[in-house]
Parts: C-alpha cells; structure tokens; sequence
C-alpha cells in the first residue's frame, strides 16, 4: 500500500525540543512588542481572494504567482499569503479605527505561498507580524524599525538593516517616468515578469531576483534621487531618529518591497548567516491601504518576521539550546491483587497535586512492570523517583529518591507534603 503518512514538500513538522525553541522566541517576540504596547490579534487563515489581490497589490509575486487558492461555493478564498491584508481587513471590520489612536497590533501565524521550495522558502510559513495603525510622523517609522531591531538583537541574531524610502503615488509617478526612460532600451532583456511591470509598476523590476534583470538595473536611478519635499524630510527624519537610537543602517535604493501598497519608509533586516534567503524582516509604511480597503484614510505601517529563516538564524549562531521541561517526579506504582486498585490512584492524586504547583509528574499508562516502569523513568531523565508499593500504602510513609544523587528523603504519602520534599 502506499504511505499516506508522507509530508509534503514545502511544510515542515516542527518537533520537540525545537517546539520549545519556537515557543521561547514567540514568548519573547510578544513581550518585546507588548512592552511597545501593542496587543495581539488573531484572524482568519483564509480571505476572499479578492482581499489580497488588492491589497496587496496585482504586479506582486505574490499575486500573480504564489497564491494559494481555492474554489468555495459562493466564492474564491486564499491561503493567506501574508498578514497585514487580513490583519487591516480586521481592524477595519471590527472598528478598531475608532479606538484612541495610534492602535498597535501583532500577530504570529502561518502564511502560505506558492513558490520555489528552497532552505529558507516554504509553501507553509510563518510570521510574527506587528502593524502601526494611525500615525503618520516619522517617529511612527523610527518606532516600529526600534522593536524590530530590539526584537532582533535581544535574540542574538546578527543583521544588517536596509532602508529607503519609495516616496508618495506623485514621487513614484515622476520617478516612474525618469525609471522607464533608463530601462525603455533594455526592455527586451528583461524577464517576462518584468517586462509585464515595465508599464503598470517599473520600479518593481529593481526587486527582481534574475540575474539578467539585476544587471540591466545596476546603475538604474533611484527613487531617492526623486522624492517630493515633504518625503524627502520624513525620510532624512526617520534617518536622523535612527542615529539617535544608536541603531545603525545603510540606505539602500534596491530596498522596494514586493508588495504594492508601500509609501515612504520601507526596510529589511540582512541576516548573513543563513544563505541566499537572508532576509528575515521586511516592512514598511502604507498610507494608502486602509482607503484602498475601503476604510476612512489612515495612515500606518508594519513589519513581519520570516520565523523559519529566525530559527535557522539562531541555530547558525548556536542559540538553541531550548529543552523539554522534563519530568519532576516518576511514581512507580502498579496494581496488584493485594493493593487491589489503590496504588495507581493514590501515584494519580499525588500526581495531580504536583500538577497544580506546575510540577510534571507521570505514572505508569501502560499496566508495566516496576522493571519495565523503572526502564521507562530512566530513559524519560525523570529527576525523582517515588515507589508506591504495599508497605507505602499500608504505612503512610514513602520515599523519595533523586535519580542523580541517589539520595533518598522519607516523608508522608500525601500530595502537599511530597511537593515539600521534591
Ligand atoms: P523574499 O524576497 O525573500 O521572497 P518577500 O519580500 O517575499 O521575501 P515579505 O512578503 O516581506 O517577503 O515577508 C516577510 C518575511 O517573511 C520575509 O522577510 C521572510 O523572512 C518571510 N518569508 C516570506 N516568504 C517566505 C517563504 N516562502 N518561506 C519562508 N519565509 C518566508
Ligand atoms: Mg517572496
């Protein structure tokens, strides 16, 4: 028969003790973005597939290749590529617009998208994203670049950070025009993909990931050469908020984001330790989107953290050396004609005391032998070993041993009173 029990590609099973490395950098993502005051919210897997198409934006990868989607009965529905179009869509549906503003949110979810599988890109993701609803100045942008760095550097992870500015719709309309005049006699070389954005969204091609394409846009002009004068001033701002912070960057022009709805500020964050797929945190402003939802004009912004390419980030440098809590205590307990069945439930009282003081403990599931159940408690490292046998049961008395030291402490069979003495 054939295995059903097969993965696909492009999804991974995360399994112990990664599972803790995951939860001990998602715990400490969240800490970090709530001490900035931001709350989380979660919101739904899928979305009309319309959402994400403008939203995000028809000239984007994403849009035009990646999207995972799916034929309902009333309507067209995708696999959130992303989480900003359904994050706004939220925050837009549930009134969070009228609450005192700016409104900070984050997130942590998967996100699927259809593309090369490669070490760093999956078809099931995840990200911790953070957006900025409703402020517009430039500390909003030196804000959100500060957590994602404190985020970053609290991990340990090294990185560099990249940062531009795309301007309004008016810069980006001049520069457009500056943009297409460079690329007009190169037009042919260029990828299919990027000859279909020549017209409708030329400085995407800067983003192109061909080589040939890279080339013919080396020394293309760049959008900062051509900002309007009040987008030049928010980004020379947010530059010299960054020098006050301490948090170093290189302004670097090719920085465009693959999605539509950015203005002004938008940055990356370079890990060089994990390979080609270096990017573990991209974001931007995108004063637009929110009308362009249909929502009243509101400015924001945000980021997302790419998780897998973190934890391959972390574990470049060694970082991971989360483990499973481990057991605290093993009852050896079993039943037998003479104890009848009060061995096991007494080890399941005991066991539930500990519980509830956050101790792991565990007994036998499996009617073992004491052999077999010593075998087991051995091969889990349980720290404490605690026999309930006949003469326990008959006397009130037990005795704790530590699996390491040997050492044995005597006390009552009573749940309070082993928790004292473990
Ligand atoms: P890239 O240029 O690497 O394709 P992107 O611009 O498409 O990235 P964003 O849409 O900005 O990526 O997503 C934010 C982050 O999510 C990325 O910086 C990356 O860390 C992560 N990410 C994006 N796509 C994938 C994927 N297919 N698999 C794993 N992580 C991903
Ligand atoms: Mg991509």
């Amino acid at each position: 028969m054939e295995l059903v029990a097969t993965r696909n590609k492009g999804a991974e099973d995360i399994l112990p003790p990664d599972t803790y490395v995951w939860q001990n950098t998602e715990r400490f993502m969240a800490r970090i973005a709530e001490s900035y005051g931001f709350d989380e919210i979660r919101f739904p897997t899928f979305e009309k597939t319309e959402l994400f198409v403008r939203s995000v934006g028809e000239t984007t990868d994403v849009v035009q290749k990646e999207m995972w989607t799916v034929k309902g009965r009333e309507s067209t529905y995708t696999l959130r590529p992303e989480g900003t179009a359904g994050a706004i869509r939220a925050v837009i549906q549930n009134g969070l617009l009228n609450e005192a503003m700016p409104r900070k949110i984050y997130y942590q979810i998967s996100a699927f998208r259809h593309e090369n599988v490669q070490k760093g890109r999956l078809w099931e993701f995840h990200q911790f994203g953070a957006e900025l609803v409703g402020a517009a100045a430039p500390q909003a942008d030196a804000q959100m670049i500060s957590m994602a760095n404190d985020i970053l550097s609290g991990l340990g992870i090294g990185t560099e950070l990249h940062i531009n500015s795309v301007g309004c719709r008016e810069c980006r309309r001049k520069y457009y025009e500056v943009l297409r005049e460079f690329l007009l006699p190169v037009k042919d070389k260029l990828c299919d993909t990027c000859r279909s954005r020549f017209d409708k969204n030329p400085m995407r091609i800067l983003d192109c990931k061909s080589e040939v394409c890279r080339e013919l846009t080396a020394n293309a002009p760049v959008i900062t050469d051509h900002l309007c004068e009040d987008c030049a001033k928010h980004f020379a701002q947010v530059g010299e908020l960054l020098d006050e912070a301490g948090i170093v960057y290189k302004v670097d022009p090719k920085i465009v984001r693959g999605l539509d709805y950015y203005s002004r500020t938008v940055f990356e964050f370079i890990s060089s330790d994990i390979g080609a797929q270096g990017t573990v945190c991209g974001g931007g402003r995108y004063d637009g989107l929110i009308e362009e939802m249909g929502g009243p004009a509101t400015p924001a912004l945000g980021f997302a953290m790419g998780m897998e390419r973190l934890i391959l980030a972390l574990k470049a440098k060694g970082g991971t050396d989360a483990k499973a809590k481990g057991c605290d205590l093993y009852i050896l307990a079993a039943d037998s004609e003479r104890t009848g069945n009060s061995a096991l439930k007494t080890a399941a009282s005991v066991a539930a005391a500990l519980r509830k003081s956050g101790k792991t403990a565990e007994y036998d599931l499996c009617s073992r032998s004491f052999k077999a159940q010593m075998k087991y408690a051995n091969k889990i490292n349980a720290a404490k070993l605690l026999v309930i046998g006949e003469s326990e049961l008959e006397t009130g008395e037990c005795v704790i041993k530590d699996m390491v030291s040997h050492e044995q402490r005597q006390c009552r069979l009573d749940g309070e009173e082993i928790l004292r003495t473990i």
